[in-house]
């Protein structure tokens, strides 16, 4: 019993300071990034207590999960509904400061006669820096 009262504990402990990392940047890392990142505060945990975690975490609203075609997922604490912007050459994944189509949902919503309730958009290009690297 108290094994088992000691484990929700560490649990707990280790959801926390997942979450935190993953609060402190906006590089939207994948997992084995954030394994990294969270080793340097919790020597001991193992990549796939990370990855579990996550998807808990996932499940409970608090964090997003960007997938897309060859990208492994990447992560976000941001949970607001927002646009992202995926470089192709460096593999970057960017915020977009841009406000939402929030009349879209509705349009489709009407149109479709089914019932939107958020939408998730990706764009895909070259980011500032390869941009100019292109030449
Ligand atoms: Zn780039
Ligand atoms: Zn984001």
């Amino acid at each position: 019993m108290k094994k088992e009262a000691n484990n929700k504990k560490r649990n707990t402990k280790q959801r926390r300071i997942i979450l935190e990392e993953l609060t402190k940047v906006k590089t939207h890392p994948r997992a084995d990034t954030l394994f990294h990142m969270v080793r340097r505060r919790l020597p001991a945990i193992s990549m796939g207590t990370v990855y579990r975690n996550l998807n808990l975490l996932k499940e409970e609203g608090k964090v997003l999960e960007l997938t897309c075609g060859k990208y492994s997922s990447h992560y976000d604490a941001d949970i607001r509904n927002h646009y992202h912007f995926f470089c192709t050459d460096c593999k970057q994944i960017f915020d977009l400061d841009e406000p939402l189509l929030a009349d879209l949902d509705k349009a489709i919503s009407r149109r479709s006669g089914m019932v939107v309730e958020y939408h998730r958009i990706h764009f895909y290009g070259y980011c500032r820096t390869c941009k100019n690297s292109r030449g």
